[in-house]
């Protein structure tokens, strides 16, 4: 029988505890037994109790949970060699060769190194005298797919990656809450969402709540992003706008690399001198993170949690690490390596244009 390990690494999002169901439930349905690794690959170079052998019912209620109920975590020995030496010893020791990552860029860069190390590793354990030669014999490849999980959506060559969607209705959840209370006493309020590369969510959620600003990584802001901020929120105030709201990601910067903070953006806005605005800083931290995954992120993760395991099962040692993505509404396997080194900033720059188009649609009361 066929072993297969499924862990989740990095960052969490919601929707990983859907893609441990699915890709659990489907190796048994193939006739393969499934083993959960705890803890990312902190539980692969601990072994021992780490590594679980799941059965169909363990997953039960796992769809509607947030975060990952295996757990996460970062993990410093995964990056040296000695580190994922234990890691190969571990997965030899319980039979595994196939591995299923759902994680984020650096989940999956450790994930082919991994994968292309193997045969040393393994050739290692065998001069070491961990194993005899017939021991591992049957363990000669490594197996992996990755299935992006990222609340960021900054993987390139998918549409979306597991979680951001839900993210992305938290915060929009969050805005409506704040501007209710920002329109009541006439107020404005800089929100501060995640994003330290990618602009994604701060883009998306501007475009879905009708902000009155933006400020995103990709899109560095020229030095007189001051007056045009101001003129923009002159001009809707003008309108008889009673509430502004400025979104900023966590990594926004002007042309000269300076970051743009949400204090410097208060501050600018609340000046008596200028716009003289009742304003307050809002950072929505963690709560983006949390909660129970979207249905868009429950489809995604078990679809693609299925097509991960067909894959792993599939891939012989001549095929490409891939991962698991989703193009035009179909899920499919792409190289995952050539996909880890681009970044979203294109898309993301050309999705900044249709926000430019999409401003014109702002309502004024
Ligand atoms: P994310 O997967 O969300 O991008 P990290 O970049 O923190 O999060 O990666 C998660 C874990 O993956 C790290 O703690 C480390 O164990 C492993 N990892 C990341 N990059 C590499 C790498 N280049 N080589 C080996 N392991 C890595």
């Amino acid at each position: 029988r066929k072993k297969i390990a499924v862990m989740t690494s990095g960052g969490d999002s919601a929707g990983m505890n859907a893609v441990v169901r699915a890709v659990v439930r489907m190796s048994i349905h193939l006739d393969c037994d499934i083993f959960c690794v705890y803890e990312g690959y902190e539980g692969l170079v601990r072994g021992g109790n780490y590594i679980r052998q799941m059965g169909w019912e363990d997953v039960r209620g796992y769809l509607s949970e947030g975060g990952t109920l295996i757990g996460t975590a970062r993990c410093m020995a995964f990056y040296e060699r000695p580190g994922r030496l234990q890691a190969a010893k571990n997965m030899v020791l319980n039979g595994i060769d196939a591995l299923i990552i759902c994680g984020g860029d650096g989940s999956l860069t450790g994930a082919d190194r991994f994968r292309s190390e193997w045969p040393s590793l393994i050739e290692e354990l065998v001069s070491k005298g961990d194993f005899k030669q017939e021991q591992v014999e049957p363990y000669k490849h490594l197996n992996i797919v990755g299935l992006v999980g990222s609340i960021d959506n900054d993987l390139s060559g998918t549409d979306a990656t597991i979680g951001a969607y839900s993210a992305l209705s938290r915060i929009c959840e969050m805005v409506d809450y704040i501007e209710a209370t920002a329109s009541s006493h006439s107020r404005a309020f800089v929100i501060e969402v995640m994003g330290r590369h990618c602009g994604w969510l701060a883009l998306m959620a501007a475009v879905a709540t009708g902000a009155d600003f933006l400020f995103i990584p990709e899109k560095p802001r020229e030095d007189n992003w001051r007056e045009e901020m101001c003129k923009v929120i002159r001009e809707h105030r003008n309108l008889g706008k009673r509430k502004t709201i400025v979104i900023i990601a966590e990594g926004a910067l002007d042309k000269h690399g300076v970051k743009i903070s949400p204090s410097m953006v208060k501050d600018l806005l609340a000046d008596k001198d200028g716009l003289g605005l009742d304003t307050r800083i809002t950072t929505l931290g963690h709560v983006q993170r949390g909660g129970s995954a979207v249905a868009y992120d429950r489809m995604l993760a078990t679809l693609q949690g299925v097509e991960a395991v067909k894959a792993v099962l599939e891939a012989t040692p001549e095929t490409e690490t891939c991962f698991i993505a989703i193009t035009e509404n179909k899920i499919t396997r792409k190289p995952l390596m050539a996909a880890v080194k681009e970044t979203k900033e294109v898309a993301t720059l050309i999705e900044a244009q249709r926000f430019n188009e999409a401003m014109a649609l702002r309502d004024t009361e």
